[in-house]
């Protein structure tokens, strides 16, 4: 039977390059967006006339419970092969400066998004007695970034949910792991200057700010046979930074 694979967050960035991978390995695609239906619509095109897979999208909020039950019942998603949790926002200013709504959106897209996801995922891939999910999380998650406090706590949670959920769902043949990436060049940094970035670049050991492709190319090994005895881990993605 076909794989299939959930990948929140797809329309542009890390998401984008990840369902592209995936597609290429003939998974058929559940993607989602929170604005840009008709870039992610087109993709999904796209994708199907390349690949002859199925693919799927959907708009909505993926840290708000209505849309990602939504999700799940109006595709309606029956099975579950690989879910991917990327959808993902950063916020860069002063603790102080931050509104409460302003720290309540940051934590429910990066995180409880991923909670949502699950807790529908789950019982699919518990029924199929396998599946993989994969967490997008960050460098900040563990060393912590100044000025991005929320970004950072909530990276650090999908970390600790990562190891525990895993610990949970092994039983049932589950795999349950995160990507922590460095600097990648995607859309999220677009707010930074060439100066910053080539810092950024410099600070890295390997010289060069990563890929979305890289990083697809690292999801598809944890989704396949070679990473079959790996769980509960979060894999840096970093070029060393
Ligand atoms: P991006 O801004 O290019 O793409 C983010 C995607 O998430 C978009 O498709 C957007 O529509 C979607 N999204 C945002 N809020 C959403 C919501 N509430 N519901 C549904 N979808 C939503 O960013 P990216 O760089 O591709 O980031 C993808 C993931 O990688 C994020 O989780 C991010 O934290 C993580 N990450 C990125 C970097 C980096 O340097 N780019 C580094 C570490 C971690």
């Amino acid at each position: 039977m076909t794989k299939k694979a959930l990948v929140t967050g797809a329309s542009r960035g890390i998401g984008r390059a990840i369902a592209g991978r995936l597609a290429s390995q003939g998974y058929d695609l559940y993607l989602t967006c929170l604005h840009s239906m008709d870039a992610l619509t087109e993709y999904a095109h796209e994708l199907t006339e390349a690949y002859e897979v199925k693919c799927l999208p959907f708009q909505g909020d993926m840290g708000c419970a209505a849309d990602v039950e939504r999700l799940f019942s109006s595709a309606p998603i029956r099975s579950l092969d690989v879910l991917v949790n990327n959808a993902g926002i950063s916020y860069i200013g002063l603790l102080q400066d931050m509104t409460p709504e302003e720290w309540d959106r940051v934590l429910s897209t990066n995180l409880t998004s991923c909670f949502l996801t699950c807790r529908l995922a789950v019982p699919l891939m518990v029924h199929a007695k396998k599946g993989r999910i994969l967490n997008i999380s960050s460098v900040w998650g563990a060393a912590g970034a100044s000025t991005e406090a929320a970004y950072s706590a909530s990276k650090g949670a999908v970390n600790s949910l990562t190891k525990a959920l895993a610990k949970e769902l092994a039983p049932s043949n589950i795999q349950v792991n995160a990507l922590a990436c460095g600097v990648i060049d995607t859309d999220m940094n677009a707010m930074h200057s060439r100066e910053t970035m080539q810092e950024l670049a410099a600070e890295t050991p390997l010289g060069r700010i990563g890929t979305a492709g890289e990083v697809a190319d690292s999801i598809l090994y944890l989704c396949s046979e070679h990473a079959s005895f790996i769980t509960g881990q979060v894999l840096g993605v970093n070029g060393g930074f």
